[in-house]
């Protein structure tokens, strides 16, 4: 339903910026309604997820205590349920990979989950969820193994998925990466200064920054802490994507 994401710099220490730009990201997209929350970073033992079923106030409990990270990234969600009930272990980021090295939050939905699941599993990869995302965190793990490259990995699995995406990802090996596409559902990136944000709308980082630019239809984008890279399904760099400044009203 909403979707943050994050990249910021290599910090000397460990911070709290990527789970605080998450935080207040999902909670400027409450206004879009919601069943579960979830939020993802990549500490130097690898990906972190904690997620929750309810109110924003119980991701926040959980985190708790933990809201520093040695890491760069932070990618969020609050879900809207389609394919599986409002749990805690449905809620989203989901995590693929055969060491859990990748996580992923979706909006929308993969109308061939069912396809591309039955397939995964034959393969041996087990998933926990009963989501149709989760084929998604699977089967960016999986064109990892061959690629070897996040965004590489993220447009062969974008022109295998019908329906309709926002997908974000980051992956124990591009560290100061969040890699995104979009199909049938919005993606802006909001370009600060020193770092770069994602969100379904620019309410997820409006607090951070009012530069946005508008990813299209059929586009991977690639964000670190100081550059932003589109290419679209066919892998044809993207060099007119639109720049713009948001008109926030502060009192709304
Ligand atoms: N179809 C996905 C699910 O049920 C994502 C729903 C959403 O957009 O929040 O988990």
């Amino acid at each position: 339903c909403g979707i943050v994401g994050y990249a910021g710099p290599q910090a000397a220490a460990p911070s709290s910026r990527p789970v605080d730009v998450a935080l207040q990201g999902l909670a400027r997209l409450e206004y879009r309604g919601y069943d579960s929350a979830g939020v993802a970073v990549l500490d130097d033992d690898g990906v972190r997820v904690t997620k929750r079923a309810g109110k924003l106030v119980n991701l926040r409990d959980a985190l708790d205590g933990a809201p520093e990270t040695t890491g760069q990234v932070s990618i969020a969600h609050t879900r809207w349920a389609t394919h599986g009930g409002p749990t805690d272990i449905n809620a989203h980021p989901h995590v693929g990979g055969r060491d859990g090295e990748l996580a992923v939050v979706h909006n929308g939905i993969i109308e061939n989950f069912a396809t591309l699941r039955a397939e995964l599993e034959k393969d041996g990869r087990s998933f926990t969820s009963e989501t149709d995302s989760e084929a998604a965190a699977h089967l960016i793990a999986r064109e990892m193994e061959s690629a070897g490259d996040l965004t590489e990995a993220m447009r062969r699995t974008a022109s295998q998925l019908e329906g309709a995406f926002t997908l974000l990802a980051v992956h124990r090996d591009a560290p100061d990466t969040v890699v995104a596409a979009r199909r049938n559902s919005p993606l802006v990136v909001g370009l600060g200064d020193g770092e770069n944000f994602l969100g379904s709308d620019v309410a997820a980082f409006v607090d951070s920054t009012k530069e946005a630019l508008e990813i299209g239809q059929d586009q991977v984008v690639t964000v670190t802490a100081n550059s932003v890279d589109l290419i679209d399904f066919d892998g044809n760099e993207v060099t007119d994507a639109k720049r713009y400044t948001i008109e926030w009203d502060a009192a709304a």
